[in-house]
């Protein structure tokens, strides 16, 4: 169904949805274009409207072949809508999900198309707050590049911005995707460029290792570990693609290469990539389930990388969780977290300085595909084991009504029922 953006915009249909809001196809004077309509709450938020106003010249200028241009911001009513140009393609997360991992050369040409846009805005002073592989856009039409990438382009500027103002969230709060938070937020301090390249470094280990270096499982550990655990080389990685990864994830900003730096160092390992498979991180399928080393209930195993021999130091310890949710593991891995910053204390954990809990044997790791899986057999069985026990309630209540001659009213079987 058509609806009107504005007086020159109409949005046709949905493209996507995101934490911030729904992006449609639609078209204006110019052609085709891509609308991204906040959501309600934010779109209601004066504050953030005005911000969103003052920064409209600067994402208006922010104009690069590797950078989703936005071309126009409509506030009309109620409606806060972000007027981008359209890309014909997918997201990376969609393509990390269809190839789980991609060769290296493939990786580090979509990390350096990221890194030149990175460049370009860093350079205009923007930094993004944002990079992870949903706010990396590919472009399907134009000519494959180097592994047979499409061209990438970052998409999303200045929207986490906007999200984490302080009319939105405590001081002592931060906005982000954990997985990919620099070590320096999850500390409290204002996000600088340097918080973007670490997320894009984040995003190229994702993208040759099928996870990230961080993630899996609470929030609060996934912040921590940030903060205390470095990362081991992955399994057959080429050595200097290593080394740009591992400098990128420096946990001080200042040991991080620049974006412009980054992009360069990347093209120029372009060549010794070239036809590499994609890196052969252990797997195996056991009882029907295929899972990764690190399901193995070690704390992490050795092709999960991080600290290895600090998880096994912790695992008579185990993690202490910093912040409690209501949020499952992984659950908001493509939207915002805010949640209280850590004290320091918290962040040197219970455990010797280390986030991994400790697993039982054979419990999948949290996050992993493995996981997932198995919480949706226990999440099945569950509803399976409340079906049983409501028709039960029913049977014994039909029996009573009908023994007894009853006409009281049934025991009421919406008392038991999870809503699972
Ligand atoms: P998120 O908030 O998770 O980063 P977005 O709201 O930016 O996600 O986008 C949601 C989805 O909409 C994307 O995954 C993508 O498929 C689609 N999309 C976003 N921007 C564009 C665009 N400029 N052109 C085409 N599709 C887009």
């Amino acid at each position: 169904m058509a609806r009107k953006i504005g007086s020159r915009y109409t949005a046709h249909q949905i493209l996507g949805r995101g934490s911030a809001g729904t992006v449609w196809l639609g078209d204006g004077p110019e052609g085709p274009v891509a609308i991204k309509l906040l959501r309600e709450d934010l779109a209601a938020d004066q504050d953030l409207v005005e911000r969103f106003v003052q920064e409209r010249s600067a994402l208006l200028h922010l104009d690069h072949p590797r950078v989703v241009g936005v071309r126009d911001l409509v506030v009309d009513g109620n409606e806060l809508a972000l007027v981008m140009d359209l890309v014909r393609g997918t997201d990376l997360r969609t393509r990390l999900e269809r190839d789980r991992r991609l060769a290296p050369e493939a990786a580090a040409a979509i990390a350096a198309d990221v890194a030149d846009g990175l460049a370009a805005a860093h350079a205009a002073g923007l930094v993004h707050r944002d990079v992870k592989p949903e706010n990396v856009l590919l472009d399907a039409l134009s000519l494959e590049g180097p592994g047979g990438a499409p061209p990438a382009l970052l998409t999303d500027f200045g929207v986490a911005k906007l999200i984490d103002s302080p009319s939105r969230t405590r001081a002592t709060s931060i906005i982000g995707t954990p997985d990919y938070l620099a070590p320096e937020i999850v500390e409290g301090l204002p996000p600088r460029a340097a918080v973007d390249i670490y997320a894009l470094a984040t995003v190229l280990y994702e993208l040759l290792a099928g996870f990230t270096p961080f993630g899996g499982g609470h929030p609060g550990a996934v912040l921590r570990r940030h903060v205390t655990e470095s990362v081991a080389p992955l399994p057959g990685i080429p050595d200097e693609l290593w080394q740009l990864i591992h400098q990128c994830l420096a946990k001080a900003p200042a040991s991080r290469l620049r974006a412009v730096e980054l992009a360069t160092r990347l093209r120029e390992l372009l060549p010794s990539l070239e036809g590499l498979p994609p890196l052969d991180i252990d797997e195996h399928v056991e009882d029907g389930y295929e899972h990764d080393e690190a399901d193995e209930g070690d704390g992490e195993g050795a092709a999960h990388g991080p600290a290895t021999g600090a998880a096994q130091a912790a695992a008579g310890g185990g993690a202490v969780p910093l912040v409690h949710s209501r949020v499952g593991p992984d659950a908001n891995r493509d939207t915002h977290t805010s949640m209280r910053v850590p004290a320091a204390d918290e962040l040197a954990g219970g455990a010797h300085g280390t986030a991994r809990a400790p697993r039982p044997v054979g419990e999948a790791r949290a996050g992993s595909a493995r996981h997932h899986r198995v919480a949706e057999r226990r999440r099945r069985l569950k509803i399976g084991v409340v079906a049983a026990l409501v028709a039960a309630a029913l049977a014994v209540g039909g029996w009573l009504a009908t023994s007894e001659d009853d006409t009281g009213s049934l025991p009421a079987p919406a008392a038991g029922y999870s809503g699972d």
